[in-house]
Order: C-alpha cells, then structure tokens, then sequence
C-alpha cells in the first residue's frame, strides 16, 4: 500500500496478533458481519478465517473496492459496496445479531459512531460493535462522570451502549504508522430502561446546548431548553454547576422534559 491516502484516514493494519485479536472480541462464526473501510481487507481476511454466514464491505475508495472485488470474487458470501459510510442506510442492510466492526478512517470515527448511536430502532439488529478509535477519541468515548474528558460523547455513548472491552495498539501495527495510539472498543446495545427518549437527536442538541460553553454555569443555557417550573421538576439539579459536573442522568432527564414540551 504506496499509495495510502491521508485524506481517506487510510493506515492499514499490518499486525496479525492485533486482527486476531479483534476478532476474538467476538463469536463471528455464522453470524452476519458488517465491516467499515475494509482497505485492502487485512482485517477482512482474518473476519473470513471465522466463517462468518454474510460479510458485507462498505468501502469509499474506489480504488480499494476494485481490488476487494478482485480478491474475493470467488466467495459468494461477501458483499462490497463502494460507498460513503456517512450517507449509507446501514439500518437497511443491518440483519439480526450482527457484527459491525471497522478499523475505522480517523477523520470521521466519531461521527461513524454517533451515526450508529442514533438508529431509529432501539435495541437494534447488531449485537456487538468492535470499532478501532485513535486512543484519545476512545478516552473521550469511554470517559466516566467526573472525569476531565467526561463530555457530549460519552454522554451519548453511554444512553445506549455498554462497554464490554478495550485495549489499546500500538502505533507500529499499521503502515503507514500513525501519529497516535489507537484504541480497540467492544460494545453492545444496552436497553435504557430508566429513561425513554423518543429521539436521540434531542440528546445530542440537549447536550450541545448545555456544553456550548465548559465553564459557565449550566443556568443560562438549560433555560434555552426548558420552563423555569419544568427545570424545578428535576429533583436535586444545582442549577449553578458546570455542564462537567452533571451525571449523565441529568442530561437523560432534561432530554425527557424537552421532548415532552
Ligand atoms: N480496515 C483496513 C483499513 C483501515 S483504514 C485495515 O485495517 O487495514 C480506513 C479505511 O476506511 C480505508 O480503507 C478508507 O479508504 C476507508 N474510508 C475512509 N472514509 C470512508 C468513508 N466515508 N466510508 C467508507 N469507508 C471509508
């Protein structure tokens, strides 16, 4: 791979123990497989290894599908779109119990992950996700209130996803070898039963709003949101405490009352 192009977020993976290692985050035998930016298929051919049931392949480059269809042309299992992963229905193709995994392009990790978050159909179809992240996303992914990376992120991440593993890969498993520490991250739906919000977009404007500013007061901000006497309704919120200060369940619970106004 001479050719690795930067804007596409393209650093291969070149070490075997970490593709073993991925995949044996979980089951793939006879499962449905979903793969983000396969590349030129290092991880994939470890995935096939597993004897999935269906493979697909959802790869941007052109060039890079070209080659995967040359490659696995023979099996019948496999599937390659050459397509954006952030305009493609991945919901559509999405099947019961399947696997979504991805070495994922850096560039745009977080917002392949917040696409996947916001599924209309909750719990979905998939039952594990294995994505790798640059480390310091996975830190803000995974960061626990309180805590200085705790933010919209892991507010978001932690409505609907439960953390099963992570480990961290050095930068030496790729070429071409990548400025930063990457994170692997295994995660499975969680059903949210304490709270029931309709639309995760709310989540995401609830937390932007009150976020806008780190070090004000969240005051101001929450009144853009709501009524004073539906603010009052939220048992024990210290209205002069930082957006960082707020347990996740707060943002849970102002996202409830927004959406019922
Ligand atoms: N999985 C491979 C490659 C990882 S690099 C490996 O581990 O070796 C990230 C891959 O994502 C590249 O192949 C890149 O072309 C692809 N990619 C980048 N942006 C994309 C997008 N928007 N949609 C789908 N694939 C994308």
């Amino acid at each position: 791979m001479k050719f690795a192009k930067k804007s596409l977020g393209q650093n291969f993976l070149i070490d075997n123990n970490i593709k073993k290692k991925i995949i044996k985050c979980a089951n793939f035998k006879n499962r449905n497989v979903i793969e983000i930016g396969p590349g030129n298929g290092s991880l994939t051919d470890e995935i096939i290894k597993n004897k999935p049931k269906k493979l697909i392949l959802i790869e941007k480059d052109f060039h890079l599908v070209k080659l995967l269809k040359q490659k696995y042309f023979t099996k019948k299992f496999i599937k390659i779109y050459n397509a954006d992963i952030l305009k493609f229905n991945i919901e559509k193709i999405e099947r019961k119990n399947s696997i979504i995994v991805g070495n994922l392009p850096y560039n745009i990790s977080s917002q392949i992950l917040v696409k996947i978050i916001k599924f209309r159909k909750w719990p979905p179809k998939f039952s594990d996700l294995i994505f790798m992240f640059q480390k310091e996303l996975g830190e803000k992914i995974l960061s626990k209130y309180p805590s200085s990376n705790y933010g919209r992120l892991s507010i978001l991440t932690n409505y609907r996803l439960n953390l099963i593993k992570d480990f961290q890969v050095s930068r030496n498993c790729f070429f071409p070898r990548p400025k930063v520490i990457s994170q692997v991250i295994h995660f499975q739906p969680k059903k949210n039963e304490m709270f029931k919000i309709k639309n995760l977009n709310n989540l995401e404007k609830v937390t932007n709003i009150l976020f806008s500013n780190k070090r004000k007061m969240i005051n101001k901000n929450l009144k853009k949101l709501l009524h004073i006497d539906e603010i009052n309704k939220i048992e024990h919120l210290n209205l002069n405490l930082r957006p960082s200060d707020l347990k996740p369940d707060y943002y849970y619970k102002i996202t409830e009352l927004y959406e019922k106004r």
